[in-house]
């Protein structure tokens, strides 16, 4: 391959033809990692390839949901991979459940949310937070093969999750939950749900409550799926509805923690959800940089690879390294969890997967735009990353309040 006397000599240079050379040289860490880790990240990263990448394509387009790899990926045990294995979960770490998110997520971004959404927002907080009984029945099953649902988000409360109106009244042993809930992942096929009402709404965050609560429950309501561009998601592979909730009478026994605990609660929830989906981006991204070299490489323009051309290479670097920092800056935040490292790396994440999903459309040039090739996908996949479990603008706020808080500047 002709190399010009400036990047031969230049650092820039290097990295660009390493980052050709070899797709397995642009993932780092690897020697970081504990066997286990290693292990789940080799399972993961050869499922994906098997099972998950040949089909992600048809899931999208056809509008399928996966049942047939999560069943698999439940009888491998990372439904509940996080979870005790009192109640038959692996009891790994977060980080070995985020290298899991991220390879599945490279195969096919359905599966990655759906998993992540599952283990990160549902799982994790029942195993951590529920008691016995909880346990007993919203977990149990829900490391083998249920799916879970967190539904916090209502139409009038996205990032204001203080604004919650979901009402929950106590009625003797019971709560009586009314209201409307949307944009539920998981929830057409999940069976259980962790939500979150207000016991009084003028109390703002300080009157909001954790519930758990089967999906058959008289009185739920999921609605139509959403129809959305990104995630392959919705009347795509993977799915997310509005839930509506009437009379919903549950015990009392089912509130996780204490009434007014809720607002904690789902914001540590959420601090673990912001590592699933930087993992999930990291992998949408990782795909889009595989899918931009595969046909850099082949396609010839000027009597050449594309791949030889400076400004095609120049892209290929630049998308080698928005993956590396957004990598790095999750599998960081997934051994160190606090709000700042999670909110820097869903912020980071989200932001360089679209980058990496547009320099990849700009690569493949008119084919970028056509939904025969992975291109586009992966650009509304990536978009998406933006959006759910905190736009990406208050994840900023948040990097800027603990970085301040931290050095007494607030
Ligand atoms: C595919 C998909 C799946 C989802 N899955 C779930 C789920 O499983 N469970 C769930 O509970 N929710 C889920 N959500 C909801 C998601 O978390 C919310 O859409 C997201 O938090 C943003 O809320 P919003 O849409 O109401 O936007 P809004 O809160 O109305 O914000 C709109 C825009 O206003 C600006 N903005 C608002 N507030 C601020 C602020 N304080 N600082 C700076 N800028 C601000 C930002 O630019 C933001 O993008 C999902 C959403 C999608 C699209």
């Amino acid at each position: 391959m002709a190399t010009s006397p400036l990047l031969k000599t230049t650092k820039l240079g290097i990295y660009s033809r390493k980052c050709l050379k070899s797709l397995s040289q642009c993932r780092t860490f690897t020697t970081q990692l504990t066997e286990q880790q290693r292990t789940i990240q080799e399972m993961a990263r050869n499922f994906a390839d098997e099972h998950l990448k040949p089909n992600a394509a048809h899931h999208d387009t056809e509008a399928l949901f996966p049942f047939e790899p999560i069943k698999k990926l439940a009888s491998m045990g990372l439904l509940g991979a996080c979870a005790s294995p009192d109640y038959g979960g692996l009891g790994l770490d977060y980080l070995s459940l985020a290298l899991a998110v991220e390879e599945l997520s490279r195969g096919c971004a359905s599966v990655g949310m759906i998993v992540s959404i599952h283990n990160f927002l549902y799982v994790n907080l029942v195993n951590e937070k529920g008691t016995p009984e909880q346990k007993e029945i919203f977990l149990r099953d829900f490391t083998k093969g249920a799916l879970g649902s967190f539904a916090l988000s209502e139409p009038g409360a996205g990032t204001d999750v203080a604004g919650i109106q979901t009402k929950a009244e106590l009625n003797g042993d019971n709560y009586i939950l009314n209201g409307k809930k949307t944009w539920v992942t998981n929830a057409i096929e999940g069976k259980a749900l962790a939500t979150f009402a207000t016991i009084d709404p003028a109390l703002r965050h300080k009157g909001l409550a954790c519930f758990l609560i089967p999906i058959e429950t008289e009185g739920i309501f999921r609605g139509q799926k959403e129809r959305i561009m990104s995630v392959s998601m919705s009347d795509r592979a993977a799915t997310a509805c509005p839930v509506t909730l009437e009379d919903v009478c549950i015990p009392r026994s089912y509130v996780v923690g204490e009434p007014g605990e809720g607002f904690r609660i789902a914001m540590e929830q959420l601090d673990q959800a912001r590592i699933g989906i930087a993992a999930h981006a990291v992998g949408i991204a990782q795909s889009a940089l595989d899918t931009a070299i595969s046909y850099a490489k082949k396609r010839i323009a000027f009597g050449k690879p594309l791949s030889r051309l400076a400004s095609v290479k120049d892209r290929l670097t630049e998308m080698c390294m928005l993956v590396e920092t957004a990598r790095l800056a999750t599998y960081r935040a997934a051994v160190e969890v606090s709000t700042k490292n999670s909110a820097m790396a869903k912020y980071l994440a989200g932001r360089n997967a679209t980058a990496v999903a547009d320099h990849c459309v700009q690569i493949l040039g008119g084919r970028g735009l056509s939904v025969n090739y992975d291109a586009e996908r992966h650009y509304r996949d990536a978009r998406g990353t933006q959006i759910y479990g905190g736009v990406t603008d208050i994840q900023k706020r948040l990097v800027g309040h603990y970085l301040l808080k931290e050095h007494d500047a607030l």
